[in-house]
């Protein structure tokens, strides 16, 4: 079976028996990076972060098979993500910061500590690494090997398959000590031997102690986030949907309220030939699935789409920081020009969510039984 299968049929296959065979265990071993195939975690992460799988989905799938208390560790995580999405909305500053300060940054080479050259590979042949092992990398990447977060954040974002910018920007700040101010993440050999099961031990091999000063840098001045407007959902004349990267399953609302509409899928080329392939190709699925959908592969195509489609009423997925796509002034315009009103749709399950997301993760997650109850589960 493929670590990344790319039919909806094959995930829904893997994910139930994730949940019948592994879950009840995930709070235990999820620290443990086993290698291939990764058994012990979901690998969910590269459909979530294009909800070719929704949250929704996979809790509903994941509680009906387990104790909901002992699978809490899990649910948490899933959480992580929105989290960090919530976060940067309210500090969109410090992904601008980062992207100018990621260009033209150096990369190590072979370094000759075993573990890292390993999961530098992993990362090129999969697009995956387990979230340890992403810590221990980011670890010894900055303070180890001494290149900055920003190139190590870069570097994830051109070859992970489920690259966020929010968990990728947040996750590299917190491990440099710049999330929680001067507490970095220091990967140890110890620690590294013992959740790799003996598969690597880097003794004497890493820079285990580090003193920051960070003082200067404050976290606390925050947005008030702003909540989109709201998309009614009646039924609206001539409705079409775009869907793409950031939501490829919005569509599935506008199902079960009964609502008609017409849809394409955006189909973004990626640099990187192994994202790409597994991004084509999930869409591919979606299409066989959908055989009334259309594809769209660059802004001319969309334009005609929208006018063959003779679309009045348009519904995008919403663009959350670091996620632009189609929310440009051009693009808009062009929508004004066509007379056809447009709605970048934020989903319930983040709408809940972010306004308890400007703080730390220990407040926000006691939010967390609230928005499983809110949600359609
Ligand atoms: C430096 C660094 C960079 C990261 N970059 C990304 C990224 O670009 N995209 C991304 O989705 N995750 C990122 N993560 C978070 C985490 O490593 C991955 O989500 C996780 O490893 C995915 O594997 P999984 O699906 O098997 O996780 P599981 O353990 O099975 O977790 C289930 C789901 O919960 C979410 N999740 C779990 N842990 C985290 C976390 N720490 N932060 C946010 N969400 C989490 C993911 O959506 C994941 O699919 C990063 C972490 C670090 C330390």
């Amino acid at each position: 079976m493929k670590t990344f299968p790319t039919t909806k049929s094959e995930l829904i296959k893997n994910l139930i028996n994730f949940s019948e065979t592994e879950l009840s265990s995930y709070s235990k071993n999820r620290n443990f990076d086993f290698g291939h195939p990764h058994k012990n975690v979901s690998k969910l992460s590269p459909y979530l972060r294009t909800r070719f799988i929704s949250e929704e989905e996979v809790l509903k799938i994941t509680i009906s098979r387990n104790n909901i208390k002992t699978i809490e560790k899990f649910i948490e995580e899933i959480f992580w993500r929105t989290y960090w999405r919530g976060w940067l909305e309210s500090h969109p500053w410090i992904y601008e910061e980062y992207l100018n300060k990621s260009k033209n940054q150096l990369f190590p080479k072979k370094t000759g500590i075993k573990c890292f050259d390993y999961w530098k590979e992993e990362l090129l042949d999969t697009g995956y690494l387990h979230n340890h092992s992403r810590m221990w990398f980011a670890s010894i990447w900055i303070f180890t090997l001494g290149y900055s977060w920003q190139s190590g954040a870069d570097f994830f974002k051109r070859n992970l398959l489920d690259f966020c910018p929010a968990s990728n920007t947040l996750g590299w700040r917190w491990v440099a000590g710049l999330q929680t101010i001067n507490k970095p993440y220091l990967a140890t050999s110890e620690n590294i031997s013992y959740f790799t099961n003996g598969r690597f031990n880097p003794l004497n091999q890493l820079n285990e102690q580090v003193n920051l000063n960070y003082n200067d840098q404050i976290n606390n001045h925050s947005f008030q986030y702003i909540e989109p407007k709201k998309f009614q959902l009646n039924k609206v004349d001539k409705l079409g949907i775009i869907l793409n990267k950031n939501d490829l399953t919005l569509n599935r609302i506008f199902d079960n309220n009964k609502i008609a509409y017409d849809c394409c899928v955006y189909s973004i080329e990626h640099e990187n030939k192994l994202i790409d392939e597994f991004n084509k190709n999930i869409i591919r699925d979606i299409l066989k699935n959908n055989k009334n959908f259309d594809i769209t592969e660059n802004y001319n195509q969309i334009i005609d789409w929208l006018i063959n489609k003779k679309v009045k009423n348009l519904i995008l997925p919403y663009e959350t920081v670091g996620n632009t796509i189609l929310n440009n002034a051009k693009f808009k315009n062009k929508l004004k020009e066509l007379d056809i009103n447009y709605n970048f749709f934020l989903r319930d399950w983040d709408r809940n969510a972010f306004p308890y997301a400007n703080k730390g993760f220990f407040k926000f997650k006691k939010n967390i039984p609230n928005l499983i109850s809110l949600a359609d589960i």
